[in-house]
């Protein structure tokens, strides 16, 4: 995760809450625990944490289902669920360092290439292959390698 300076953008609708279809009232899913942990560290950590959804898009302001009436209902689900009113935006601008979106394709920079979890958990096992390789020379009986521990450990969960 980028550390810099800049704000996090973070969809709503099936990203941070559970997302079946536009309900009549324009209300908001359920939260999604492992998204809301994530934003609520987030925001302990002090960073700039906001909300990036269609929803506020100014294509209709005035509308029953537009920006004007979907940012109080938005408001409301943030107070309740992440314990504060998180800035509310559709548009992406230069301090923007991530975005967290269920429909986002992660692309590596200047490649044109989908970067996927499959992707970097190939890349890590290649690493881990390449340190093991050197293991035997590095150990001098001075035990496991701890870097290789950490690394093996953290790739347990796609073996
Ligand atoms: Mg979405």
């Amino acid at each position: 995760m980028s550390q810099g300076k800049g704000w996090i953008g973070v969809d709503l609708d099936g990203t941070l809450a559970t997302y079946g279809g536009w309900k009549p009232d324009g209300g908001v899913g359920d939260p999604v625990p492992a998204m809301v942990s994530r934003v609520r560290q987030w925001l302990q950590e002090g960073r700039d944490v906001r909300i990036m959804t269609a929803r506020v898009c100014p294509n209709d302001l005035t509308g029953p289902d537009g920006p004007l009436a979907q940012r109080p209902i938005i408001e409301a689900w943030c107070l309740a669920n992440l314990g504060k009113v998180l800035p509310i935006t559709a548009t992406k601008d230069y301090q923007m360092v991530e975005l967290w979106d269920d429909r986002a394709v992660g692309v590596i920079p200047n490649t044109g290439q989908q970067a996927s979890a499959s992707d970097l958990v190939t890349a890590a096992k290649d690493v881990m292959d390449w340190i093991n390789a050197l293991a035997p020379y590095a150990d001098a009986g001075a035990g496991p390698c701890p870097v290789f521990q950490r690394l093996e450990a953290a790739l347990a969960p796609y073996a």
